[in-house]
């Protein structure tokens, strides 16, 4: 019963650290718990925490959450500057560990949801892009992978001077690289097709399931993929069509699973809603080129080609420089991580323990 299980965890909230966290409302709940708005009377101010179900695989997994996090914040973005959520606090309360977090607004789904998921205006999406990647660079450089990134978990913060202003949360289901906790990550909807497939290691069990979502991948990326042949390091039990056979069947109604993908060219971005407005400046034109340009680079299906973090960077989607062409990045030359995670201290000490 959902309802006497939020009750409860309410009463808790409130009785917590002597009631130090005063429950406003309920902001949102997900699989680990429940993040309530609290008023924080020692600090008086707001704050977000969440709260943890009290059973020991969600305790231990948000004990990694609170380290990871500690690290990111501390030891890589002292200043807070890279678009990364500050954890503030946390406690254990009977068997509950509750992370106190700085307040902030609406998730991005929440945003989309406002007008009807027809997407933000395209300096937003540059606005925020840049941001989330400046994040993800700092987690690549701690070595720590988020393994939920989705709108969900990216909020927007209260913005600096006019500046609109991101950053990522829900480090609940993040791990360090090299350390794999789960084979089966990411939030089904944005799943890479490594992940989709199994790559490297065991394709799923639930394949077909899996394979609608890889029909859905293809059917925005498919002309990026040309070809027979699946690229390096696909099993070859995945066949894909050639061109010629998909141009042949495109006519027909898609059989997703029977690994007949559908095509739809990423360009038709352009000519279709919103994009076809015949009142366009040369420069909103230009603009949207360079985005459909950057969406290929993202959505690159080879790993090994996928653009890094520090590479999508430099497109000049996000740079704003004229878009003349296709975006070759540079070759990532042997960054040196500031310090790998394996540093990480997985006791996280200090806080307040009740
Ligand atoms: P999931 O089950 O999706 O993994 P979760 O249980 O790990 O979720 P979070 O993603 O951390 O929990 O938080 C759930 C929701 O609560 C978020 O999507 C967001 O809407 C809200 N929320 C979380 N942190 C904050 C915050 N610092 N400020 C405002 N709202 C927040
Ligand atoms: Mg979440
Ligand atoms: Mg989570």
């Amino acid at each position: 019963n959902w309802d006497l299980i939020l009750y409860v965890n309410l009463e808790l909230v409130n009785k917590m650290s002597n009631r130090r966290f005063i429950v406003k409302e309920m902001l949102g709940q997900g699989t680990f718990g429940q993040v309530v708005k609290c008023w924080d009377t020692e600090t008086n101010d707001y704050v977000a925490v969440k709260v943890i179900k009290n059973q020991p695989a969600f305790y231990h997994q948000a004990i990694m959450e609170v380290s990871l996090l500690r690290t990111l914040n501390q030891k890589f973005d002292p200043d807070d500057k890279h678009n990364i959520v500050r954890m503030l606090d946390y406690l254990s309360f009977q068997n509950h560990l509750c992370i106190a977090f700085e307040m902030l607004g609406q998730n991005l789904y929440e945003l989309l949801k406002r007008n009807q998921l027809r997407g933000l205006k395209v300096k937003y999406v540059r606005a925020f892009s840049k941001q989330i990647l400046d994040a993800m660079v700092v987690m690549r450089d701690a070595g720590i992978i988020h393994c939920d990134l989705k709108p969900e978990n990216i909020l927007l913060a209260p913005s600096v001077a006019t500046a609109a202003a991101v950053k990522v949360i829900d480090f609940g289901s993040a791990c360090l690289e090299g350390k794999t906790v789960y084979s089966y990550i990411q939030s089904r909807y944005y799943r890479s097709p490594e992940v989709l497939l199994g790559y490297p290691g065991q394709p799923p069990d639930d394949l077909l399931r899996e394979a609608k979502n890889t029909g859905r991948f293809f059917k925005h990326v498919g002309s990026i993929f040309p070809g027979s042949e699946a690229p390096d390091g696909i099993p070859s039990a995945y066949r894909f069509l050639s061109e010629e056979e998909v141009e042949a069947r495109e006519s027909k109604r898609p059989k997703v699973g029977k690994w007949y993908f559908p095509r739809l060219k990423l360009d038709r971005l352009i000519y279709s809603y919103p994009w076809n407005n015949s009142e366009l400046t040369e420069t909103e034109k230009t603009d949207r080129l360079a985005l459909v340009d950057f969406l290929k680079g993202l959505l690159e299906f080879d790993p090994n080609k996928r653009w890094s973090p520090v590479q999508a960077l430099f497109h000049p989607f996000i740079t704003g420089e004229p878009f003349t062409g296709p975006y070759e990045p540079v070759p990532e030359t042997a960054r040196i991580p500031v310090a790998r995670a394996a540093a990480i201290d997985h006791n996280p000490g200090g806080g307040h323990w009740l």
